[in-house]
């Protein structure tokens, strides 16, 4: 027998009300601003790593107003270290879209949110559940582990899963008290109901699951070879005493927008007279990003002072103690702190 609809949103938003992790700082104030910024974070990191960037971006835009005349390097640089730099960017054009087409308030429509840069169907729904309060479904990756544990629905064995659970996941979700319940089912499946385990012993919905009831099994999926592509960076990083000369990187492929050192190319070999510099260093690193691992080779040139370059890059001698104020990757940022 099918398990019971609303027995599934009342024991998980009765179990919110007490264990929920109320204390998350997203969760202290839910306007849409800061739901939306926290849920962009979440997409691709963990909470504890995202707690302290989403401190310090709140401390440094604590509502939407304030980030309305940001400059995307600015959010650029707040974002740095956190990686999936597309994320940033995405918040960048989605205010300017917010500052202009809706004049400088968030939108409150479903089919309007989602319409905004980095927002798919499961970020808008969090936003419509969490700060607006209306009844929208959500599937995260936690979401869907859950219901499909609790209708013990077999991943593999099903064509158009998704398509599936998000029916799932609307035919589940309450009429009301949708904020608990969205956050209810979001910390089960981070808490309790996770990739690796399952609790079912403390998990409110353990009498109607049919995973737990059928003693069944949790298969554990043997994580996926990581494919990667090797790449060979090579970056030559001119500096004086006090400052840094950085490029603004035009590639799409990692890092856009993001401040560099120059990387050699054969059209930009000459921008830089080595010749002239006092002292050379090299460091290598190897950095490993999702889909590529990358062999960064930084050749460190001194110079007594300051030039000009003649290039079509973006480019800005930057003061060693302003490094924080720019998105730089964080390899890169390391290097430079030890300037
Ligand atoms: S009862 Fe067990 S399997 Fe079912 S949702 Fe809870 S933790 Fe997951």
């Amino acid at each position: 027998m099918a398990p019971s609809n609303t027995a599934f949103s009342k024991n998980i938003i009765n179990w919110y009300k007490v264990n929920g992790r109320k204390d998350l700082p997203w969760r202290k104030k839910t306007t849409p601003y800061r739901v939306w910024i926290s849920e962009i974070m979440l997409q691709q990191t963990q909470v504890k790593t995202a707690i302290p960037y989403f401190k310090k971006f709140i401390k440094t835009y604590p509502s939407l107003k304030s980030i309305l005349h940001a400059s995307e390097d600015e959010i650029l640089a707040l974002w740095s270290g956190l990686g999936f730099y597309r994320r940033a960017q995405n918040i960048f054009k989605a205010k300017e879209i917010i500052k202009y087409h809706y004049k400088g308030k968030f939108p409150s429509k479903f089919e309007e949110i989602r319409e905004l840069p980095g927002i798919g169907r499961s970020t808008a729904g969090a936003i419509m559940a969490i700060a607006f309060k209306q009844p929208y479904p959500i599937l995260d990756a936690n979401v869907k582990r859950v219901i499909s544990r609790y209708l013990n629905i077999n991943i593999a064995e099903r064509k158009n899963f998704d398509k599936s659970m998000w029916e799932k996941s609307e035919l589940l979700k309450p009429d009301s008290e949708i904020f608990d319940f969205t956050q209810g089912i979001m910390d089960i499946g981070a808490t309790i109901c996770t990739a690796k385990n399952i609790n079912c012993e403390i998990c409110p919905l353990e009498n109607n699951c049919l995973t737990s009831l059928n003693s069944i099994e949790i298969i554990k999926n043997k994580p996926k070879k990581r494919k990667v592509k090797k790449e060979f960076l090579d970056l030559i990083l001119a500096y004086t005493d006090k400052k840094i000369l950085l490029f603004k990187r035009d590639e799409n492929r990692f890092w856009q927008s993001l401040w560099m050192p120059l990387e050699v190319r054969d059209e930009n070999q000459k921008v830089i007279k080595i010749k002239n510099a006092v002292s050379v260093n090299t460091y290598n690193i190897l950095h490993k990003l999702t889909h590529l691992d990358l062999d960064i080779r930084i050749t460190m040139l001194k110079f007594n002072k300051v030039f000009s370059v003649s290039s079509n890059m973006e480019y800005s001698w930057i003061n060693t103690n302003e490094i924080n104020n720019f998105g730089i990757p964080q390899p890169i940022k390391k290097i430079l702190r030890k300037l």
